[in-house]
């Protein structure tokens, strides 16, 4: 288990290898509920999204470790919160998922016990953060930090939060997550960047919103990145006043429609060239629970039952039951600099 101290010890600590070499072994020793699942791809017609259909053996048995449940009034009570710390499986990782035991002090790098797909893993903080916290400056830096070590011509990462009670989120202690794309597998924002240029948006600039793809059902906001920044410290304040400007969209969601912001949820998404939001309205619809996975095209289902589901719905309509129907252009353009 290693120790890393800053972020520049780990651009050179070769994560990848220690991930893949900590995976092999952890399922070969069985500490994991992984098998190897089959994958069905095809393209939605409607959307045009890129889907990848697959079901996943450790979603039933993963456990729930939540202060409230989605869809319902109720408020965090200390008692619950009690509960929930007691119950949480990232205070104390297990040593054999565990690939950094310290890193900037603050956080560990652990395996995913139920993983979707190979090498799935998270970062968690060393002590208890609620999950319905904001993201810090040196939590955006390490996630596109980690992006950059893991990917390859061969394998491409992202990163992802689920934040709030409708996120679909399953455990309440402070974690980020790191999944393989499947192979060959095109997402739609690369598409949307590709022809853009990276900017810090301004609201006072109206030339400069943030990107989205009008085929798609449900409200999404998505921001370029740059390949590098020229310091630490532009990486840590771009990245913090971009999250926080993506943040802003999900508070303006939240506003218009008039809903409690005790119930602020959402679903934020990084891969090394771009970043994105999704409000979330429900975490599931109709028995389909979705987290980020689904917005990026990724179904991982328990059973046939459920995939028969989203077949029979069509992935259009569970992403904006789950999030919120995507709007004209205008959408984008109506708030200035203080407006929330
Ligand atoms: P989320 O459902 O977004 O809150 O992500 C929590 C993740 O933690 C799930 O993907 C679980 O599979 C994973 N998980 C649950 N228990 C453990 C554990 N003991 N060790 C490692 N990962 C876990």
């Amino acid at each position: 288990m290693a120790t890393i101290k800053t972020l520049e010890e780990l651009e050179t600590f070769g994560l990848a290898e220690a991930v893949r070499e900590k995976f092999s072994a952890a399922l070969k020793n069985g500490q994991l509920v992984f098998a190897p699942s089959k994958h069905e791809q095809y393209t939605d017609e409607a959307t045009g999204m890129r889907c990848e259909l697959m079901i996943v053996e450790g979603l039933s048995k993963r456990p729930i470790n939540r202060p409230t449940q989605p869809g319902s009034d109720e408020k965090i009570s200390s008692d619950k919160l009690e509960q929930v710390k007691k119950k949480n499986p990232f205070m104390k990782p297990e040593p054999e998922l565990t690939v950094i035991q310290d890193l900037v002090g603050e956080y560990r790098l652990i395996l995913n016990k139920f993983p979707n797909i190979e090498e799935h893993f998270l970062m968690v903080t060393k002590e208890f953060v609620q999950q319905d916290t904001l993201l810090k400056p040196v939590e955006l830096q390490l996630m596109h930090t980690i992006l950059g070590q893991l990917n390859t011509s061969q394998s491409r990462f992202f990163a992802f939060f689920n934040s709030g009670p409708e996120s679909g989120y399953s455990q309440f202690h402070k974690h980020i997550q790191f999944m393989k794309l499947p192979p060959n597998f095109e997402v739609y924002q690369d598409a949307l960047v590709a022809g853009s240029e990276f900017f810090i948006p301004r609201e006072l600039d109206g030339s400069e919103q943030p990107l989205m793809n009008k085929q798609l059902t449900f409200k999404h906001f998505v921001l370029k990145l740059p390949r590098k920044f020229a310091s630490e410290e532009e990486q840590s304040t771009s990245l913090a006043m971009m999250y926080m400007y993506l943040f802003k969209r999900v508070l303006n969601v939240f506003k218009e429609q008039g809903l409690d912001s005790t119930k602020i949820s959402y679903n934020f998404l990084m891969m090394e060239d771009w970043m994105m939001i999704i409000p979330r309205s429900h975490a599931f619809f109709d028995g389909v629970w979705q987290n980020s996975l689904g917005f990026m095209g990724l179904f991982t289902m328990k059973d046939l039952e459920v995939k028969n589901k989203v077949m029979h719905h069509g992935i259009g309509t569970i992403l904006q039951e789950c999030g919120f129907p995507l709007g004209s252009d205008d959408d984008r353009a109506k708030y200035d600099e203080f407006g929330y």
